[in-house]
């Protein structure tokens, strides 16, 4: 899976730069002047330019925020936006530029309907007088002239870009409509582009089973939260937490009942922290909890809240009522460890007291 992602990312990119690279290539070799031809070099130095500029945009909004100003600006249009879609054909963002806020409630009715539905563009000089036309959202600026295009992906539709109203009083063309196709092409890929990009770093930095974060983005984490406490002196503090006899467990009830309690305790273990805390799984059925500006005394609370939870929550499995049990170790930096391996350490060693001292208990290293 990652690594089709990884591949298809690399084939965007690739294809982004070889249209930039023989563009670059074609125009600079062309020297003659009919007028077709000097049509299809602007073309070419447009399509350059937008794979040029869109090559290293990894987040959605710049890049929108980048076509959206070259549409304007290549079509002399008064305003440009981008409505993008679910599956459902429901509006999941609205990006204008020079248009109405983002906050506009948009409706997908009469020629935004209409082009949607059919998946073609769609132009018209007098918006109001369209069929279909059932008004402007409120605070939306008065407009006449329109082009939308639809935004393909897979031969799906995500949205629509569109501009209205040229800022020379003339009547958007054919050549006009053709041209924010292309954007609208170059649009979808960088859509795709930028989700996949998205999708590979939520991969990499979270575990597959239980949703959590893995044991590497746990290890950035601590270095952020230990300059975060050189910066304001406020210790924050860190849970290990370990299943008991986890292994006797897997013998008895199977492996894949067994990642189903690891499941239940990650839920567990979430909806007992804050949005700035973060869990993640640092290996096999052991887990660690950074709580952020926590010292010690609160994360023994939130510790002992996880505990007897995960305690209280009896499962049925084959006829029998099982309880599990998870012992806790926690650590406060600066105070039990002064770097990122001695706090992980100082967890450790509270862990193994709890497991040592019988299990299904919290114990701190001091
Ligand atoms: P203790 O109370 O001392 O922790 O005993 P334990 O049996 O839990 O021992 P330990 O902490 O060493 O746990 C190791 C066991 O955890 C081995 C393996 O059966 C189980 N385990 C580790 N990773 C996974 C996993 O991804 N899924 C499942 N189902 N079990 C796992
Ligand atoms: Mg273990
Ligand atoms: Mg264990």
């Amino acid at each position: 899976m990652t690594t089709s992602i990884i591949i298809a990312l690399a084939l965007i990119s690739i294809f982004l730069s070889a249209i930039y690279m023989r563009n670059r290539k074609v125009s600079t070799n062309i020297k003659c002047h009919n007028e077709k031809q000097l049509k299809t070099i602007r073309e070419l130095n447009i399509t350059n330019e937008l794979s040029a500029s869109l090559l290293s945009s990894l987040d959605m909004e710049s890049a929108v925020d980048i076509l959206l100003d070259r549409s304007r600006e290549l079509l002399k249009a008064t305003r440009s936006a981008v409505i993008l879609t679910n599956k459902n054909g429901g509006i999941e963002g609205f990006f204008t530029s020079l248009g109405p806020s983002s906050g506009c409630k948009v409706k997908l009715t009469g020629i935004l309907r209409k082009a949607y539905e059919d998946m073609v563009p769609a132009r018209g000089d007098d918006i109001p007088s369209m069929p279909g036309f059932d008004g402007l959202p409120d605070n939306h600026p008065d407009i006449s002239g329109i082009i939308v295009v639809p935004i393909i992906l897979r031969g799906e539709i995500i949205g629509e870009l569109m501009v209205t109203d040229k800022n020379n009083g003339k009547d958007f063309t054919s050549e006009d409509e053709d041209l924010l196709l292309t954007i609208a092409f170059y649009l979808g890929l960088t859509i795709e582009k930028v989700n996949l990009h998205d999708e590979i770093v939520k991969m990499a930095s979270t575990d597959g089973l239980t949703g959590l974060h893995n044991h590497r983005t746990l290890q950035e984490r601590l270095e952020n939260e230990i300059d975060r406490v050189k910066r304001y002196k406020r210790p924050f503090s860190l849970m290990m937490i370990d299943i008991d006899h986890f292994k006797n467990f897997n013998d008895k009830f199977g492996h894949q009942t067994g990642d189903e309690v690891l499941k239940l305790i990650s839920a567990i273990m979430t909806e007992n922290m804050r949005s700035i805390d973060m869990a993640a799984r640092y290996g096999g059925e052991e887990f660690a909890v950074i709580l952020s500006e926590t010292p010690l005394s609160g994360a023994l609370q939130i510790a002992e809240r996880i505990r007897e939870q995960i305690k209280d929550n009896k499962i049925e499995l084959k006829g029998e009522e099982v309880t599990i049990t998870v012992s806790i170790g926690i650590a406060e930096f600066p105070e039990d460890g002064s770097t990122r391996e001695g706090l992980i350490g100082a967890a450790d060693k509270a862990l193994y007291l709890a497991k040592r001292s019988g299990r299904n208990r919290v114990c701190t290293y001091r």
